[in-house]
Formats: C-alpha cells, structure tokens, sequence
C-alpha cells in the first residue's frame, strides 16, 4: 500500500490507521453495457457515479449479524476497455472501485473469500431522474412512448438509458461462486427525482421514505428495500414516520447501522429492484 493511497483512506476515518490495519480491494460497480433488464447506464451517468460513490460503504451479504463488516470506497475509476465493444458497439466501460476494510478478528474469514474470488456480484443502488427510451429519445420517467423495452425495432433493441443520477446510495457484496460469471446488477430509482416541486414537507417525505429503504436493506437486503418502497409509495408524512418506527424497532435502533456511514441524506429514493 503507497503513501498515497493511505493518505486517501485516511481522510475518510476517524483516526490514522497503518498499512498493516487496512485491507483494500477492487470492485466493478458497473458498466455501460445493457443489462438483463435491458438498461444501461450512459456515459454521462458513469462519470457522475464516478464522483457520488467515493466515501460509499458496502455491505455484505445483507446480514445485520455482519455489520461491522464493511468496507468505504475511497476511490474510484473509469476504465475504457477498447478491445471489447458493448451490444450498441461503444468501447466497454466500466467503474471501479478501490475500497478498504479495517482488519478485525471478525472479518478475517471474509477478507479471505474476498481475496480468493469468492465474492464477486456487487449490487448497487441510485438514483436515476433520466429514463430514456433508446429507440425515440424520451424520457420515460417523464412520459411514455410506444416502444418496450427487450422488443427491436428496425433491428435495434430497445432499451432504456440511464441518466442524470442525482444520489448514489450503498453497495453490496453478494456471495456467488466464484465460477458463476460475475454480473453487475444494480437497483435505481423508479420515479424521477427532478419534476418533485422540493418543498419542506415533500423533502421530509423524501427523508422518511429514503430511511424507510435504508433500514429495510440494512435488515433484509435489496428484496425487502424494493418492498418497503412500494409500502411506502402512497404514505403520508405522518404514516411515513409510523413505518420508520417499525423499522426501526426491527433493525434494533442502531445496533446495525453502517458503521463507517458519516453521509447526510440527500434525494428521496425510490427504489426497484433487479
Ligand atoms: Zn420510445
């Protein structure tokens, strides 16, 4: 590990560590590649995940009996791979992600599954306000056209594009054998974040609904975030703040938090899964 890599992990605890504390790794958060739902980033929203997933925790597996172990993204990279083309035939790009853990007695197993390729599937979770239909241009979040996604027209496959991400939240490490080609999925919002009028009480909504997902991926991973957003989606302020409670009460009031999180929240999340 160099000075300078050090320097950077260190700006992101609480007090100086040495080399011999720290683990770090690498990780492909995501790419420019249509997925199985027949989305893709575009280029533009790589560059802005580039910049709102530095200082991001990780979780594993999802298991709140695991939570301190995590690991922050202390740096990231967007890699252009020329060799290899995308199904659209742009140059295959990806983001990387340098992150690092703090080396304890109880992450020890899992620092060696990580370096023996054990854990590979990253899932990550953001927030896209742009969706745009990739055949006529328009952005699906705002109106509909005609086109559905998976269907080709005039011999090129619909798909949508991701655009404008306004908030990135956390990422995780799923637990897959390492023989099992390590895909990239992700969960981002369903509902632009840009036509919302911002006023206090749509912000507080917007918080509420944001922690609501938090603590139902903290306590049951990405499947119950997607659940509790829906349960959410036609809540009140006050109802809001009930459920909060409940989740809450079942996560165990910061028992499991992400312990390296030092992040304020931000946009509201409306979360879907894949
Ligand atoms: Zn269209």
């Amino acid at each position: 590990m160099t000075q300078e890599i050090l320097d950077k992990i260190n700006r992101f605890t609480r007090r100086e560590f040495t080399a011999d504390e720290l683990y770090t790794f690498s990780v492909i958060l995501c790419d420019n590649e249509i997925d199985r739902d027949n989305e893709r980033f575009s280029d533009g929203a790589l560059e802005q995940l580039k910049t709102l997933f530095v200082g991001k925790t990780g979780i594993f597996d999802h298991d709140a009996s695991t939570s301190n172990q995590n690991a922050r993204i202390f740096a990231t990279e967007l890699v252009t791979d020329e060799q290899r083309r995308t199904k659209t035939g742009e140059p295959y790009r990806y983001l990387k992600a340098s992150a690092y853990m703090v080396r304890t007695e109880e992450n020890k197993n899992l620092i060696a599954e990580i370096d023996g390729g054990i854990k590979k599937e990253v899932s990550i979770s953001c927030a896209a306000a742009k969706r745009c239909c990739s055949v006529c241009g328009c952005d699906k979040s705002l109106q509909s056209c005609s086109h559905i996604k998976g269907r080709s027209y005039n011999g090129a496959k619909c798909h949508i594009v991701l655009d404008d991400i306004t908030d990135a939240y956390e990422w995780s490490f799923v637990a897959v054998p390492a023989q099992v080609n390590a895909g990239v999925t992700k969960r981002f919002t369903d509902e632009s974040t840009a036509k919302s009028a911002g006023g206090t009480a749509d912000e507080n909504e917007r918080r509420l609904r944001r922690e609501i997902r938090r603590l139902a991926f903290v306590s049951g991973g990405k499947n119950a975030a997607a659940a509790a957003e829906l349960m959410a989606r036609g809540m009140n302020g006050a109802q809001l703040a009930g459920l909060m409670k409940s989740f809450e009460r079942l996560v165990g009031h910061g028992k499991t938090e992400v312990q390296l999180s030092t992040e304020t929240e931000a946009e509201q999340p409306s979360q879907y899964k894949l």
